[in-house]
This record gives structure tokens, C-alpha cells and sequence, in this order.
């Protein structure tokens, strides 16, 4: 088992194209001697500024969300093909604010997640409870179905592809985190299901990220945590020294 860590950056919607720019001329100087993975995940309008600038570095790139569709009458929306063609390596599926705010449900999730593997985009697919179902007590079920309605018919070899990110909705751009050992807790659960719906080796295989006001001073110990695999990181993504200081953690 070698799985590499992620360190991925939802910018959401911040960042013009000039201010992509101007990130990534300050940061990538510095990222030379990362050895994890990185990427980055700006606006639509941003990503083919943003991968002309990434071409032959170390930072990947990843969009914010994708419809499951190649091309139609979906006003508004931007399909695999295109995220592509620029090219996409990542695309994150199903956050929550996806899913609070423009309806986004398990069953459109698991239509985006098989269109980006059949197009080879490797999606980040969002789980997480509210602190409503935190404090009812029933978070590890809650997540446990996410996580099953998100694989539905998705093949074992396909599945090792998919990236998971553990993201509590009352950690996210609140300044509470959770803590290592529970966010160890749900990321482990989140594991052993896999492992129960296919095999060892593709829960060995899939990488989970917590996400959830990560920033330099937590992400030590969070990494610490047996079964983490990186971070999806939203605020403290968005300054280049601070995701650099969350990209070198381990150095
Ligand atoms: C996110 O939106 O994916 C996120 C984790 O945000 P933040 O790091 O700001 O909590």
C-alpha cells in the first residue's frame, strides 16, 4: 500500500483569472521541493490561464464541479469534454455547498462521478454530515450512505480512482475543525465500507482526504492519522504562503 497524499485547494468562488495568475507566479517558486501531491482548484473561467501556467510543473488541476452530460441543452453548465480538453486532472464532486444550494442530491453525484472516471477526470467526491446529524448521533450512517449511493454500479477497478474527502458541514469556513481522531474515526468507517462493498485492495487503494478549516497550524496532526490521506482545504488554500505551509507539512 503506497497511497500518496493530496493537498488540494477549492478555491470556490474566489480568484479572478489575473488573481489565478498572480497566485501561481508566487507559488510555484516555491514548490520544487514538495514531494505530495498538489493541486489546485479555481472557477471555471480561471483553468485554462490556470494550466498553461501549470504545464510541465508539479501542481495539478482540478474544477469545481462538472454535469455528467458531454454536450446539451443545459444552459449554464460545463461538461466533461471541455474540462478535458483544457486539461483537468480532478474535478470535485458533490460538496456541500453543491448539494445545499443548486440541489445536488446522491443520485446526481454518482451520475457525475462514473462521466468523469469514463472521461479519465479523477473525481473528489464530497461526504459530510451537518451538526444537526453530528449531534443526533448518527454521522457514521449518514456518511456510510453518501458514500454507498456515491458508488453505485461503479466497477472495483474504477472505484480505486475516485478520491473521497470526509468534509463535516459544520467544520467548513468556520474555524472548527474536527478533531484528528474523529475525523480518523469517520475516514476509517469510510474505508472499512469500502472494503465491504468491494475488496482490501481497493480500500488500500482509494484516497481520503478530510476537509473542514484545515489550515498550517492542524494539518500535522490531521496527516498524523492512520487512514488521511491529505486535505481538501478551502480558505487557507487560497493565500500562496499559507498552502505552502499546508504543502510542506511533512517537510
Ligand atoms: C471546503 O470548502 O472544501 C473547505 C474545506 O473549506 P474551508 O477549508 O474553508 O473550511
Amino acid at each position: 500500500m503506497s497511497r500518496i497524499p493530496l493537498i488540494a485547494g477549492n478555491w470556490k468562488m474566489n480568484n479572478t483569472k489575473r488573481e489565478t495568475l498572480d497566485f501561481l507566479s508566487s507559488f510555484l517558486p516555491k514548490v520544487e521541493n514538495i514531494t505530495i501531491e498538489m493541486a489546485i482548484c479555481p472557477p471555471f473561467t480561471d483553468l485554462y490561464a490556470a494550466a498553461e501556467k501549470l504545464k510541465g510543473t508539479k501542481v495539478k488541476l482540478g474544477a469545481q464541479n462538472m454535469h455528467w452530460e458531454e454536450t446539451g441543452a443545459f444552459t449554464g453548465e460545463v461538461s466533461p469534454l471541455m474540462l478535458k480538453e483544457i486539461p483537468c486532472d480532478y474535478v470535485i464532486i458533490g460538496h456541500s455547498e453543491r448539494r445545499q444550494y443548486f440541489a445536488e442530491t446522491d443520485e446526481t453525484v454518482n451520475k457525475k462521478i462514473k462521466s468523469a472516471i469514463k472521461h479519465n477526470i479523477a473525481p473528489i467526491v464530497c461526504v459530510g454530515e451537518s451538526l444537526a446529524q453530528r449531534e443526533e448521533g448518527i454521522t457514521i450512517d449518514f456518511v456510510m450512505t453518501q458514500v454507498e449511493n456515491a458508488l453505485k454500479d461503479i466497477k472495483p477497478e474504477d472505484a480505486k480512482k475516485i478520491v473521497f474527502a470526509y468534509e463535516p458541514i459544520w467544520a467548513i469556513g468556520t474555524g472548527k475543525t474536527a478533531s484528528a481522531s474523529d475525523a480518523q474515526e469517520v475516514i476509517g468507517a469510510i474505508r472499512n465500507k469500502i472494503e465491504k462493498l468491494y475488496n482490501k485492495d481497493v480500500a488500500e487503494d482509494v484516497r481520503i482526504l478530510y476537509g473542514g478549516s484545515v489550515k498550517p497550524e492542524n494539518i500535522k496532526e490531521l496527516m498524523a492519522e492512520a487512514d488521511i490521506d491529505g486535505a481538501l482545504v478551502g480558505g487557507a488554500s487560497l493565500k500562496p504562503d499559507s498552502f505552502y505551509a499546508l504543502c510542506s507539512f511533512n517537510l
